[in-house]
């Protein structure tokens, strides 16, 4: 896990230079035309031993200065919402324009640790056209050459000492929870990442996966993290309804993929779908832990706010699911969704915990001599014992003489009795059973 920068800036001051010298990598296009659309690029970069992770914000920015308003606004304070720190590029040849008071008025009240890079001074004997830039109100430009790598070096000095010490990013990936959030389109999977991550950041992003554009953010809750897997494509739009309900679902199987707890949100004000069913049959397939979340409980009509009559609807379609935990919140005013990380948590623990195999030998012995398996083509049906064989979900294995014999209402049964006695009422378990003459 690696801190991570955002450059950004109007176009043609040289953040793609800057970019590539920092990162020392052809992956940010240099381009002389002003205006030219482009994806967000990551680099990886390394100074005075710390890695980080460089973000070139530049396809954000189309070449008209009015334009930073709405959807490019929004876009490029995604990236600095993501980001550890900031580097506002200014051109040194240039000039202020109107457009960077703006940006620094924003940035101010928007990223605590922004770094103003003064770029192409070119050498020591251009430093004075640095001197315009400290009518921007900023403490500290620093004058560089992106080409030239004039001042880069005192520049990614500072940089480098203001992230984090290594130890805030703890190596143990078992300490982090993995959360995927799926739904529907519209369900309020950004508003709910962006009410999460916008108010107390930690905040450090990682890439994952093979797609440069996938992006989990993490985030610390009372000394737990939690990666929040590949929120930046939950932005992602299209246009054409079924493909994006389409889109949907495919996109929550892939984070389902790498998730410990799906939370599969649910918008209240419609009800349940059948596609919520479906999305809540790919997390039951994949053995993640679950939990519904009725968002936009505010548009529910008071005399309709029963969450167990919308828990009741859903276990009706997921009928495997019953166990999993709801709640109702609202994303757009905040009530209950702190309350969520509780939640995540007490279903991570269930789903991370291990049981001896004396105690879960005793509560399958003491079950099938209470209640005998019935008999299967006149044979006896014998349990020899029962291990737990892995985590994440709980899994049991009971070694038996006939495994074909236990029946489906035995298996639900035994099911009930292991979720009774090891007290795991939130999270999916497993019973496999295996033969032993
Ligand atoms: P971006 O649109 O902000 O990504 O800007 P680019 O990196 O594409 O650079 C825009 C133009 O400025 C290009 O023609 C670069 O060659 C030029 N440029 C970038 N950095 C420097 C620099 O340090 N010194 C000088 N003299 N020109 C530069
Ligand atoms: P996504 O497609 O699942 O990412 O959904 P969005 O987060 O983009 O939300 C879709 C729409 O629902 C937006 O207009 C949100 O403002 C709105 N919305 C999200 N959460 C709530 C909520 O809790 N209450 C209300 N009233 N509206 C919400």
């Amino acid at each position: 896990m690696k801190p991570i920068v955002a450059i950004i800036g109007r176009p043609n001051v040289g953040k793609s230079t800057l970019f590539n010298r920092i990162t020392r990598s052809r992956s940010a296009l240099v381009d002389d035309m002003p205006g030219v659309t482009r994806d967000r690029h990551y680099g990886e970069a390394v100074w005075n031993d710390a890695p980080f992770l460089l973000v070139d914000t530049g396809g954000y920015l189309i070449d008209d200065e009015d334009a930073f308003a709405g959807a490019i606004r929004d876009q490029v304070m995604q990236a600095v919402a993501e980001a550890d720190a900031v580097v506002m590029v200014l051109d040194g040849k240039g000039g202020i324009s109107p457009y960077d008071r703006d940006l620094v008025t924003i940035l101010r009240e928007s990223h605590p640790k922004v770094f103003y890079v003064v770029n192409k001074i070119d050498g020591e004997n251009q430093e004075q056209n640095l001197y315009d830039f400290y009518s921007l109100g900023i403490d500290h430009p620093y004058p560089v050459s992106g080409e030239h790598g004039y001042g880069v070096p005192d520049f990614l000095d500072d940089l480098s000492a203001s992230f984090p010490e290594a130890a805030a990013y703890p190596e143990d990936n078992d300490e982090i929870i993995n959360v995927a959030v799926v739904g529907r389109p519209n369900a309020g999977k950004s508003s709910i990442i962006n009410r999460i991550t916008g108010q107390h950041r930690l905040v450090v992003s990682d890439v994952a996966g093979t797609t440069r554009d996938s992006i989990d953010t993490m985030v610390k809750r009372d000394g737990q993290l939690y990666r929040f897997i590949d929120t930046a494509g939950i932005r992602r739009k299209g246009k054409v309804k079924e493909k994006l309900e389409k889109f949907s679902v495919l996109k929550a199987i892939k984070s389902m993929e790498r998730c410990d707890v799906a939370l599969i949100l649910i918008d209240s004000s419609e009800g349940v779908t059948d596609q919520d069913v479906t999305v809540a049959g790919y997390a039951h397939a994949k053995g993640c832990g679950v939990i519904f979340v009725f968002n936009k409980w505010d548009l529910v009509p008071a005399d309709e706010k029963n969450p167990k009559l919308f828990k009741e609807r859903l276990d009706m379609g997921a009928k495997f699911l019953t166990f999993a935990p709801y709640t109702t919140l609202s994303a757009l005013t905040g009530q209950r969704v702190e309350k969520l990380f509780g939640e995540i948590r007490a279903v991570y623990e269930q789903y991370n915990t291990r049981f001896s195999t004396g105690e879960v030998n005793r509560i399958i012995e003491w079950a099938t001599e209470r209640t005998p398996p019935p008999l299967h083509k006149g044979k006896r049906l014998k349990f020899f014992y029962t291990t737990q064989v892995a985590t994440k979900p709980p899994t049991f294995v009971s070694f038996v003489n006939y495994p074909e014999a236990v029946h489906f209402s035995y298996r639900r049964f035994l099911l009930n009795q292991m979720r009774e006695y090891t007290g795991l009422d939130k999270a999916p378990i497993k019973l496999l059973y295996r033969e032993k003459s």
